[in-house]
C-alpha cells in the first residue's frame, strides 16, 4: 500500500486515538466505550471518502488500540502510510525572488511527513517566512515577527500556545499606501504543525496575509 495520508490527517487520526485510550483509561462502561469507538471509527473514516478496502482495514484497526503502547505502536506503523511533503530548497527560492541571499532551511534533511507549512527567521533580513502549499501550489508569504509575552489562540492551529505577531505590509490600491495586516501565530512552529489537524485554520491565515 502507498501512502495515502497528509500530515495533518495523521495528526487528525493520532488525536483520535489518544480520545480512545483516555476513555479506556476513564470508564469501564462497555456502553460508553462502544459509542466512542464508534464515533471515533466514523470520524476517521470521514477523512478519507476515496479509500480503498486496504486504507479502511488500516484505518479501523485504530479500534483496537485500548492503552498508549499499542496506540503508539499503531501510530509508528501508520506513518509509513504518511506523504512527505513535496518541497525542495530551489522550489522555496523560487517564491521569494526578491530577496536576495535567502537562508533557505535544509528540508532535505528533515522529515517532511511532519509538516503542513514551513517557518523559520532569516537572520539576515530579520523576517519571518512562511511557506504553505494549497490545491498544488506552494505559496510564500514574508513579515516581522514579534513574539509576545502573553499566551493564547494560534490563529493557525487554534491552540492555546506561546505567542508573536506575525506582521505583513501590502501595498494599497493607491500609489504610496500601506495596509498592515497582524495576526498572533505560535512562536514554534514545529509545535504548531504537530497541532494541526485539519488545515482550515493555516488556510484562511494565508489567504489573510498573503
Ligand atoms: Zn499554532
Amino acid at each position: 500500500m502507498e501512502a495515502f495520508i497528509h500530515h495533518a490527517q495523521y495528526n487528525f487520526i493520532r488525536e483520535q486515538g489518544r480520545k480512545l485510550v483516555g476513555a479506556y483509561v476513564t470508564s469501564q462502561d462497555s456502553a460508553v466505550l462502544e459509542a466512542i469507538e464508534s464515533l471515533v471509527e466514523d470520524d476517521v473514516l470521514s477523512e478519507f471518502p476515496n479509500r480503498t478496502e486496504d486504507q479502511q482495514r488500516l484505518l479501523l484497526s485504530i479500534k483496537n488500540m485500548n492503552t498508549k503502547e499499542d496506540l503508539d505502536i499503531y501510530l509508528e506503523m501508520l506513518k509509513a502510510y504518511v506523504h512527505p511533503w513535496k518541497i525542495s530548497e530551489k522550489k522555496i527560492e523560487k517564491l521569494f525572488p526578491k530577496v536576495k541571499k535567502l537562508n533557505v532551511p535544509e528540508v532535505d534533511e528533515m522529515d517532511l511527513r511532519n509538516y503542513s507549512y514551513l517557518s523559520w527567521i532569516d537572520q539576515g533580513s530579520r523576517k519571518k517566512f512562511i511557506v504553505s502549499e494549497e490545491n498544488g501550489e506552494l505559496i510564500g508569504v514574508q513579515g516581522t515577527f514579534t513574539p509576545s509575552n502573553k499566551d493564547g489562540i494560534c490563529n493557525i492551529c487554534q491552540e492555546h500556545e506561546s505567542l508573536g505577531l506575525f506582521l505583513t505590509e501590502k501595498k494599497g490600491k493607491e500609489l504610496g499606501t500601506y495596509s498592515k495586516k497582524g495576526n498572533y501565530i505560535c512562536k514554534d512552529s514545529e509545535r504548531c504543525n504537530d497541532n494541526l489537524t485539519n488545515l482550515d485554520g493555516l488556510q484562511e491565515f494565508i489567504e489573510r496575509v498573503q
